[in-house]
């Protein structure tokens, strides 16, 4: 429902541009930024934007947060630090939408803490990077209550083209956890099997041709292929320009890796995966494509 009022905090690589299809699809969008640039470029974006988190939460209907981390989110939520808290401030029954990658941990308790206050909650992580926030073709990934999620649908559908609701509180994040660590196993598995292609006489033409119509198939390959050639649009025909960089594949195995421990199942290849994902983001290689780590291979 158009002309609904939205706080939005969190004005980074991801959240101005949802803030502004919000605003464009007839949201009355009220934005924050903790950090002065970020509020700037929203202001020079066109954007209004509040003096606080607070004040922006105030008076608004839902409350969307596009944080970095948990900490930030669960801080938002409760205040302190002479900051009020989201869900102090807040009417009663708004509803609390946080988009940010975050442990199904971390967001459970944010779950409970917007409960507690007599508000509404979703996690509603996504996928499809800062290209799919301009053009407004994310996938969100949500958890929580069925009448909370109808609610919040349009709204979602307005920054997105694929809302799936994928259970109660954390499951969505739950989702993206498990969708990221499939993600990278199957692009170190691709880059295996082109060194050992290359080393074995293959090219990368032949291999790509029998694998992308064989049971080798799989998005980490025909889509992000880490050789040049193949696939013109991958990032390894641009030196492996992100796309979708290590430091945040390695933010999101940490995350793996927390719910991993957590329920103490045996994901041996998920762990491998985080430890060199970890290592890879630990040089220069934090910036590059994921897809990059083929090059630690040779
Ligand atoms: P970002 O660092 O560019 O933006 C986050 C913003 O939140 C920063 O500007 C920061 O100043 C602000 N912030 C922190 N605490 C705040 C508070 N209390 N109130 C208001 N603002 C606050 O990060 P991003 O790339 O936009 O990513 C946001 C989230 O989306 C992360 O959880 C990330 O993992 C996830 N994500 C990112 C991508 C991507 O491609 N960038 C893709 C999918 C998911």
């Amino acid at each position: 429902m158009t002309g609904q009022r939205v706080a939005f905090l969190g004005l980074g690589h991801m959240g101005l541009p949802m803030a502004k299809n919000l605003a464009s699809a007839g949201y009355d969008v009220v934005g924050f930024d903790v950090f002065p640039a970020a509020l700037d470029a929203a202001r020079a974006a066109g954007l209004a934007v509040a003096e606080s988190g607070p004040d922006a939460a105030a008076s608004a209907d839902v409350v969307i947060t596009m944080l970095q981390s948990g900490a930030q989110v669960v801080g938002a939520y409760l205040g302190g630090d002479g900051v009020d808290g989201l869900v102090d401030v807040a009417s009663p029954h708004t509803l609390f939408i946080d988009c940010s990658t975050i442990s199904v941990e971390e967001s459970r308790e944010a779950h409970r803490i917007a409960g507690i206050a007599g508000h509404r909650a979703l996690d509603a992580p996504v996928s499809g990077g800062v290209v799919g926030a301009e053009n407004a073709t994310l996938a969100f990934m949500v958890g929580g209550g069925d009448a909370d999620v109808a609610a919040a649908r349009p709204l979602l559908e307005a920054m997105g083209r694929r809302v799936v609701h994928c259970g109660g509180p954390g499951l969505g994040q739950a989702a993206k956890v498990c969708n990221n660590m499939i993600l990278a196993v199957s692009q170190i598995a691709v880059a295996e099997a082109f060194v050992l292609g290359e080393r074995l006489g293959l090219t990368h033409q032949a291999l790509f041709d029998v694998a992308s119509n064989a049971s080798g198939q799989c998005w980490a390959l025909t889509t992000n292929c880490p050789v040049p050639g193949p696939v013109p649009t991958s990032p390894a025909n641009r030196d492996y320009e992100p796309g979708f960089a290590t430091a945040l594949m390695n933010k999101d195995l940490g995350l793996a890796e927390q719910a991993i421990e957590s329920t103490g199942v045996d994901a041996r290849m998920g762990l491998l995966a985080r430890e060199l994902y970890a290592s890879f983001a630990s040089g220069p290689g934090a910036t590059r494509d994921f897809s990059a780590i083929i090059t630690t291979l040779r």
